[in-house]
This record gives structure tokens, sequence and C-alpha cells, in this order.
């Protein structure tokens, strides 16, 4: 049996970000991917700044950059800007194949079409090579991850998001829509690229089923003559019950880990720093990793934000027009941003 220091699981923007880190030093490094292709993946594509900061992407991955974000409920609207880049949108294909690039003339070996169908304590069995073996085993397979399957961990915290691509120039802003009789708890949202929008909403099935998360979208979308005509329809999990990412030689990253955020749906940023952490823990197995801590944090108060709008029931709306009021104030509005972004 073929034996590699380390094999990832998956080339989301965790897996390969772990790769990279790991291409510099002397591990043996195999990178599974089931799809043929690396990188695309249901997501609006939306960077933080933080996301951005640490990305550093080239021009040409970015596909816009927006200066002010749109607030909206039903009976308000409130404009963030601050006169500096607060959001940024890519595809999640360029995404990826930049990210793979990296990895050209490293040692790290990837082979694509290749799915993990089952997970031991020193191998792993795939689709096309059968078993091979592993001293350390990432897995960054996303929500649906069977290296957490095999480390018998439960996911109680599971959304689900899904949107339409919708082919259209039409918007130039980020629009977020707040409106708990049809939402409850979470927004919907116009994310516009270049030739595209990302036209979507994000639920907890446990607290809305998905068909009345589907009936308040469809509503949404006519109240307002959002045409979404000629867009292509995507669903996704969203795993955001983290509940550790080092398992002995095993670690979890990104989505696997449940690192999403409850709140906002954010996990990119997170795929990539756990990513990181990975990696340096396997070369350093000392490595005390304060990041992984940090966005355990960051996590922690968005669950808490959760859970205040979750449980204000029928005061929900006004909570909702409330902090929309309140973004008036150029400090509540910087407060919410650094909370969120
Ligand atoms: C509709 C929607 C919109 C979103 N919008 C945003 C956004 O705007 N901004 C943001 O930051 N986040 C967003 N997210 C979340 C974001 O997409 C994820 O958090 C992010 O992709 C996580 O990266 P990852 O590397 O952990 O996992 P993934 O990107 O899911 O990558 C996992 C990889 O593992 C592969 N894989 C899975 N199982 C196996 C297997 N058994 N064998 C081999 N390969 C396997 C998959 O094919 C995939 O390539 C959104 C999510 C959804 C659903």
């Amino acid at each position: 049996m073929v034996k590699y220091d380390v094999i990832i699981i998956g080339a989301g923007p965790g897996g390969l970000r772990c790769a990279e880190v790991l291409s510099r030093s002397d591990k043996s490094v195999l990178l599974l991917e089931k799809n043929e292709e690396i990188g695309p993946k249901v997501c609006a594509g939306g960077l933080t700044r933080k996301s951005f900061r640490y990305l550093n992407p080239p021009d040409h991955i970015v596909e816009k950059v927006f200066d002010r974000v749109i607030f909206k409920t039903f009976a308000r609207e409130a404009i963030l800007s601050f006169g500096e880049n607060l959001l940024y949108t890519i595809n999640r294909k360029n995404l990826g194949q930049w990210q793979l690039s990296k990895l050209k003339n490293t040692t790290v070996e990837i082979k694509t079409g290749e799915l993990v169908t089952e997970v031991n304590s020193d191998y792993i069995v795939t689709n096309k090579s059968g078993k091979i073996g592993y001293s350390h085993l990432v897995g960054a397979d996303g929500s649906n991850s069977i290296v957490r399957r095999y480390l018998g961990l439960e996911t109680k915290l599971t959304g689900a998001a899904f949107h339409y691509l919708v082919p259209t120039k039409k918007y130039n802003d980020i629009e977020l829509f707040f409106d708990s009789r049809l939402f409850h708890s979470w927004y919907s949202w116009i994310f516009p690229c270049d030739e595209y929008a990302s036209i979507g909403y994000g639920y907890f099935p446990k607290i809305i089923s998905s068909k009345k998360a589907r009936e308040g979208f469809d509503q949404w979308i006519k109240k307002n003559n959002i045409d979404i005509s000629g867009g292509k329809f995507q669903a996704h999990p969203l795993n955001c019950d983290y509940q550790g990412y080092r398992f002995g030689n095993v670690f979890l990253i990104g989505d696997a880990a449940g690192l999403v955020s409850g709140f906002t749906g954010e996990g990119i940023y997170q795929a990539l720093v756990s990513g990181e952490e990975a990696a340096k823990s396997i070369i350093n197995p000392l490595h005390k990793s304060r990041r992984i801590s940090e966005l355990r944090r960051e996590v922690q108060i968005h669950h808490f934000m959760l859970r205040i709008v979750r449980w204000s029931g029928p005061l929900r709306n006004f909570l909702f027009n409330l902090v929309i009021f309140s973004v008036r104030s150029k400090f509540i509005a910087r407060t919410l941003l650094r909370i969120l972004t």
C-alpha cells in the first residue's frame, strides 16, 4: 500500500491552503478531490475584508469591489459606507484555480475525480486508487464530511443555503434583506459578480422547514420584482457545529469542522485559516494555534447573535428595524461591521 505523510481530502479553499503551507515542508502530501475540476462550489463568492486581506488575491480573480452595503427591511433601508472597501466578490472556480496554481512545481501530488469512500485509522479507500495509507489525515471535505463521520461527531447545527446564479449586470450593490415573516432569523441577498448575480437565502431547517424557506424566498422575489429567469438554481448545506479541529493524527478544517458562521454564512475565511493552522500543527506538533482560538471565539459570537435574533420571536422585525435605524450612527455601524466582517 502506498503511504503518505499527509492525505488531504477535499480541494476547496481549506484543503488547497493546507496543501500550500505543507508544500513548503519535507512532508509527502496527497490532495484528493472527488470532482474532475478544482474550484466550482455552490457559493455567493463574497469575501469580507478579513478574507480579502488574508488571501491578498490578484486583480484577475476579484470580480467586484464594494465600498457600500445596503441593508433593507420591509420598512427601512440603510446604506453602510465609510469611503473604504467593505466587501468583494470572486468566482469560486477562479479562486480554486489560482490556489491550485500555487501548488505547481511543488511535491504535492493532486488527484482529481477521486472520491474517498472509506476512512480507517491509518488508510483511506478511494473509488480509483483503492487503499492509500497516511500518517496524518486532513478532512477538508466540506459540510458532508466523510472524515467527520469517521470521527463519530454528530452535527447538530446544520444550515442550508440556496441561490440562483442569474446572468445579469443589473446590480451594482450588495443588498441584504431582513424580514422575519419571510426569512425568520436569516436574510436573503443579492451579491453581484461580473457576469451574474447570486440571489439567495440561507436558513436552518430545524428552525423553518425547507418548504417555508422556499415560499418566503418566492414571495420576496415577487414583491420586489426580482427577475431570476434564466438563473441556475443551486443549494448546499452549511455545517455550523464546531467541535474541535484536531483529533490525534486527524484534522478537520473549514466546513468539515463546522466553522461556518451561523449568523452570516461566511465560511471561506475560516476554511483558509484552519487549513493553514492544520498544516502548521502537522509540521510542528508543538504549534499552538492562537488563530483557531480566535476563529472559535468569532463563531461563538455569531452563534450568540443568532440566538438573540432567534429567540426575539415577535420582536424580531422590530429588532431588525432598530439595527437598521441605529447604523446611521457611524460608531454603531463600524462596530457592527467589525463584528461581521
Ligand atoms: C449558497 C451558499 C452561499 C455561500 N456564500 C458564501 C460567501 O459569500 N462567502 C463565504 O465566505 N462563504 C460562503 N458560503 C460558504 C462557503 O462556500 C464554504 O464555507 C467554503 O466553501 C468552505 O470551504 P471548505 O474548503 O471547507 O469546503 P468546500 O469548499 O466545500 O470544499 C470541500 C471539497 O471537498 C470535496 N469532497 C467532499 N467530499 C469528498 C470525498 N469524499 N472525496 C473527495 N473529495 C471530497 C468537494 O468536492 C469539495 O471540492 C456559502 C455557502 C453556500 C451554500
